[in-house]
């Protein structure tokens, strides 16, 4: 699908959360920004964090936390950028199997999220993860309560 106007108003919106300079003691932070509009047509941003200790999570995961805590769970469209510090570009790049997997779990439509993968295309969720993992926790709720908590 081709990007819509407010596809390329989220693409601002996630070079908006990068961080340009590399912070001090931290390994792989804030050079990708995410943005998201909810089906309310509020925008969330995110950004990578990585620290040396091992923790650290996508542009896409801190979105989707700041939609929540705002009391939102239905996300319409998302996007992540890569600032490449080397060079000063930006690059629209498509979620990683982890962030799939997130937003396919998300409210009733996560699989019809509308996901940008370029600066020219987007597409529905369920062409990038046509056999979801999570599709077995929606059949047979409560499987792996165990291993959550
Ligand atoms: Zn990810």
């Amino acid at each position: 699908m081709k990007l819509t106007a407010q596809d390329k108003r989220l693409i601002a919106e996630a070079k908006r959360a990068i961080f340009k300079a590399s912070p001090v003691r931290l390994a792989n932070t804030g050079d990708v920004g995410a943005a998201l509009v909810t089906s309310k047509g509020r925008v969330y941003r995110g950004v990578c964090l990585g620290f040396y200790s091992g923790i650290g999570s996508c542009g896409e995961y801190q979105a989707v936390g700041s939609m929540i805590s705002n009391g939102e769970k239905e996300v319409k469209a998302i996007v992540a950028v890569w600032y490449d510090r080397k060079t000063g570009r930006y690059t629209v790049i498509p979620p990683c199997g982890k962030c799939r997997e997130m937003l396919w779990e998300i409210g009733k439509k996560g699989r019809d999220t509308e996901v940008i993968i370029s600066a020219t295309q987007k597409v529905p969720l369920r062409e990038l993860l046509p056999h979801p993992w999570g599709k077995i926790l929606a059949v047979q709720p409560g499987a792996f309560r165990g291993s959550r908590g």
